[in-house]
């Protein structure tokens, strides 16, 4: 998955993912990125969130969605998603698939604070400040 989320100066938001799909998948199948809640949600009052990753546990899990509403509650983005990852992970660690789980999401809110967490090492994202400057930072991760 390929997501951007986008706050502009007056604390709007916008977000858009793409996904690769998934691996031997079965015929039909529809992954988390076209469902909103799952691999995406915003709400301009807010933030936004995208997720990546197995996209059967983020649709259970209703993952962006939720991001969003522990970042409502007061949760920064980074927080928001590594419960929602921790989450996930709890639901899932027992499960045979375990061992291919990989679920992350990114987060931003409408004060541009951004953030980030991964179930499994690797996983980066870019960011386009016109302050700071571009760059990619590394999520923190479970294991
Ligand atoms: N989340 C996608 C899916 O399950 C896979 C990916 O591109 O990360 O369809």
């Amino acid at each position: 998955t390929i997501s951007m989320l986008m706050v502009d100066e007056d604390g709007n938001l916008a977000g858009g993912c793409t996904t690769s799909g998934a691996a031997w998948k079965m015929y039909g199948r529809v992954g988390d990125s076209p469902i909103i809640g799952a691999g995406l949600f915003l709400d301009n009052e807010v933030g936004a969130a995208a997720a990546t990753g197995l996209g059967e546990a983020v649709i259970r899990t209703a993952g962006s969605a939720m991001v969003v509403e522990l970042m409502r509650q007061g949760k920064s983005p980074y927080e928001a998603c590594k419960e929602i990852t921790e989450r996930i992970y709890e639901k899932h660690k027992n499960h045979r698939d375990m061992e291919y789980l990989q679920v992350g999401f990114i987060a931003l809110n409408n004060k541009g604070e951004h953030g980030a967490y991964s179930l499994r090492s690797g996983f980066n994202y870019a960011i386009c400040d016109d302050e700071k400057g571009n760059r990619m930072e590394d999520a923190k991760f479970k294991m």
